[in-house]
């Protein structure tokens, strides 16, 4: 059975540790370094990005988790995980000096979609999906490539809200909160971890 982290410091961790069960995969909740040894893959769940990077950066595990994202470790970043795992951030167009782990070719624009209360379901094409997705928005960040490197896997009007750069994945929506494990399937099937079903 296929061991997959959800780091568990803040934010909408249970819904990912539901659909993950639900795929038949063991889930471990990573709150330290020792915690990553054993997992295959990792999510970064949503939740407040200022709050997680110094949560992490209390429990050392900045330095631990950028070097497993250089090194080829899949990692998927759910709208605040996304704003974690982008080398650049912005607030509504003005720069913050906000930390992260700096692995993705990405610009996150936080907040782009709506503030505290301003939330929103989508239906959006996905890569790699024959039918369309119901994609929940809370205060999500639009997502911009910055390389290449960096594959849309789906966008709405105003651009990307699913990225991929190799084993690094970004979504501005929350693809835990409806009961379709699709999202999270596709991830872990195209790192090998779980099985294709056809
Ligand atoms: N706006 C939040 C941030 O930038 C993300 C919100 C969320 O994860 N739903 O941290």
């Amino acid at each position: 059975m296929p061991s997959v982290g959800v780091l568990a410091l803040q934010g909408g961790v249970a819904e990912h540790i539901s659909i993950l069960i639900e795929l038949g995969c063991e889930v471990k909740e990573i709150r330290t370094p020792d915690e990553l040894e054993s997992i295959s893959a990792l999510i970064l769940p949503g939740g407040e990005s200022t709050t997680l990077i110094s949560l992490m950066n209390r429990w050392e595990l900045i330095g631990p988790l950028r070097a497993m994202g250089e090194d080829g470790f899949p990692i998927f970043g759910t709208c605040a995980g996304a704003v974690l795992l982008s080398k650049e951030i912005e607030e509504k167009e003005h720069e913050v000096s906000q930390n992260s782990l700096r692995l993705a070719d990405v610009r996150a624009v936080r907040n782009y979609f709506g503030r505290q209360t301003s939330s929103f379901v989508e239906t959006i094409n996905v890569v790699g999906l024959s039918e369309l997705f119901e994609g929940v928005f809370i205060r999500a960040p639009l997502l911009l490539p910055l390389s290449d490197e960096v594959e849309v896997l789906s966008q709405v009007q105003d651009g990307p809200v699913l990225l991929r750069q190799r084993n690094l994945w970004l979504s501005s929506f929350h693809p835990e909160l409806t009961p379709d494990s699709r999202i999270h399937r596709l991830f872990l099937e195209s790192h090998g971890i779980l099985k294709g079903s056809g």
